[in-house]
C-alpha cells in the first residue's frame, strides 16, 4: 500500500538548527551518488555518513515475536516477551548511536553523573485506578524494563530512576511487573507501596513555569518531578486519539497544569477539531509551548515510542492490530532523540493504517526550534528528505544504511574490500 500525504499547509522549514536541509531533489541526487560509486568508485570518500549526520536520527525495530496474543484469552498485556523486548531495546539504542555494545549506547545518550536522577515519563492514559487489569493500551511493563536494565547496565541505582505520569494513577499491576525494586514511581494518587510518591507542581510565580503563546500569557506549570530530575526520557505509545495524532509531543500534556485553565478546557488549544480559540495552531500550539518548558526540552535525552501493542484508530479502547503489518501487532520500537522527527515517523504509520490525521501540534513544535517535521514519500520505500529514519526488522533483515556505515568503516580500517562495500550498496538498493 503506497500513499503519499499531502500537507494542508506546507510548513517543512527550510532552516533547521541553522543548519542545511535537504530536499527531495537532494535524496535522488544522493542516491544518484551512491549509482555512481557503485559504478565508478573509489569508495573510500564516499559522503554517506556526513550526509546522514545532518538530520535527526529514527529508528524502528520491528520484531514480530514480541508479542503474541490471540485476542480472545486473557489481557494483551500477557503475551508481551521480555527477552524479545530486550534484545530490541539493545539492537535500537545501538543503531541510534553507532555504538557495539549496549552500555556505551546509553552512555553515549545520557551523560549521567553520580547522584543524578532520570525520570521516565510513560503513558498511563487508560490507567484510572489502582488495578490495573484492563486490555486498554497502556505503556507495557516489558518495555520499561527493559529501559531500567540498560540504565542500569551504565551503572545507575534503581533509586535514581523515577517513573511518572503525573496525571493518572501508577497502577499496583504496573508496579508488580517492573523488575527492578528500587524504581520510585510519582503520580496523581498513589495507590500502594512503599516507593511511590504524589506530585506536586510548580507555582505560577515560579521561575521553572513557562509561559504559553496561546492563549497568550497563560502559564504553564511543570510537574515538580521534571524539576528534580536531572534526564528525561520520554515513552509515547503508538496511538492515535481520534482525529490526531498522540504521539511525543501529546504526551506531556499530562505532565504540566495551567495557572487559569483546566485540562479539558486546554484541549482547544491543540485539536483543530475543536475552537482554537483563534490560535494558529501550525504555528501556536499548547503542545509545543509545553515541550518548550526548559525542564522538559533541555533534559529530554532520548525519546523511545512504545508500539510493542498499538492503536491507529482511538487512544481510550483496546489494543488492535494492524492491515499494515498483515493483520498482525505493530511489533515496534522507536527511538530518537527528536521528540518531533519521531514523533513523524510514528504518525505516518497511523496515517498508512487509517489515512489523514490532524497533526499541527508537529508543524508548530518544528516552527519553534523543538525539532524536525517531514512525511515519508511512501509507506513501501519510507524515505524523508529531513529525517534519517532507519527502519529495521529483525524477522527480515534487509541490506539497511547501518550496514553501509559499517562497511565503509571497514575499508577504511582494511578490514574489507571495496568489492565488498560495492555488494553491500547494491543488495540495499535492491531492498529500497
Ligand atoms: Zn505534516
Amino acid at each position: 500500500m503506497d500513499m503519499i500525504y499531502l500537507e494542508k499547509k506546507p510548513n517543512h522549514t527550510k532552516k533547521i538548527f541553522g543548519r542545511r536541509t535537504f530536499s527531495r531533489r537532494d535524496f535522488l541526487k544522493y542516491t544518484g551518488a551512491i549509482a555512481g560509486l557503485y559504478f565508478a568508485g573509489p569508495l573510500i570518500n564516499c559522503p554517506f555518513l556526513a550526509w546522514a549526520g545532518d538530520r535527526p536520527r529514527v529508528i524502528s525495530i520491528h520484531d514480530p515475536d514480541a508479542t503474541n496474543y490471540d485476542y480472545v484469552t486473557g489481557y494483551h498485556w500477557e503475551y508481551i516477551n521480555q527477552n524479545v523486548v530486550n534484545n530490541m531495546m539493545t539492537q535500537g539504542v545501538m543503531a541510534l548511536t553507532g555504538k557495539t555494545n549496549r552500555a556505551d549506547a546509553w552512555k553515549s545518550l545520557i551523560p549521567y553523573n553520580s547522584g543524578e536522577v532520570i525520570v521516565i515519563k510513560i503513558n498511563l492514559n487508560n490507567s484510572r485506578d489502582c488495578d490495573g487489569n484492563l486490555n486498554k493500551i497502556n505503556t507495557q511493563v516489558e518495555t520499561i524494563n527493559a529501559i531500567i536494565d540498560g540504565l542500569t547496565s551504565m551503572g545507575v541505582p534503581g533509586d535514581n530512576i523515577w517513573i511518572t505520569d503525573p496525571s493518572r494513577r501508577i497502577s499496583d499491576r504496573f508496579q508488580g511487573g517492573i523488575s527492578n525494586p528500587y524504581i520510585h514511581y510519582y503520580s496523581k494518587d498513589s495507590c500502594t507501596g512503599a516507593n511511590y510518591h504524589s506530585v506536586d507542581y510548580v507555582d505560577p510565580d515560579s521561575p521553572d513555569a513557562s509561559v504559553a503563546t496561546c492563549p497568550a500569557g497563560e502559564k504553564i506549570l511543570p510537574s515538580q518531578v521534571f524539576v528534580e530530575a536531572d534526564h528525561l526520557i520520554n515513552v509515547p505509545l503508538l496511538k492515535s486519539h481520534g482525529a490526531y495524532v498522540t504521539l511525543a509531543l501529546k504526551n506531556h500534556y499530562g505532565s504540566v497544569i495551567y495557572e487559569n485553565f483546566t485540562r479539558s478546557e486546554m484541549h482547544a488549544y491543540f485539536n483543530e477539531g475543536k475552537n482554537s480559540a483563534g490560535c494558529d495552531l501550525n504555528k501556536m500550539n499548547i503542545l509545543a509551548d509545553i515541550n518548550n518548558n526548559p525542564h522538559i526540552k533541555d533534559k529530554t535525552r532520548l525519546v523511545i515510542g512504545d508500539g510493542l501493542f498499538g492503536n491507529a484508530h482511538t487512544h481510550w479502547l483496546e489494543t488492535r492490530t494492524w492491515e499494515i503489518f498483515g493483520n498482525d501487532d505493530s511489533n515496534l520500537l522507536f527511538f530518537s532523540k527528536d521528540p518531533v522527527a519521531i514523533s513523524s515517523v510514528m504518525a505516518d504509520y497511523i496515517m498508512a493504517e487509517r489515512g489523514w490525521q490532524d497533526h499541527e501540534q508537529l508543524h508548530a513544535a518544528a516552527s519553534m526550534g523543538l525539532g524536525v517535521h517531514d512525511h515519508w514519500d511512501s509507506f513501501k520505500s519510507k524515505n524523508y528528505s529531513l529525517i534519517d529514519y532507519i527502519p529495521i526488522d529483525l524477522d527480515n533483515p534487509k541490506v539497511n544504511r547501518l550496514d553501509i556505515d559499517r562497511s565503509i568503516r571497514d575499508l577504511k580500517a582494511g578490514s574489507a574490500s571495496e568489492k565488498e562495500v560495492k555488494e553491500t550498496i547494491t543488495r540495499y538498493m535492491e531492498g529500497i
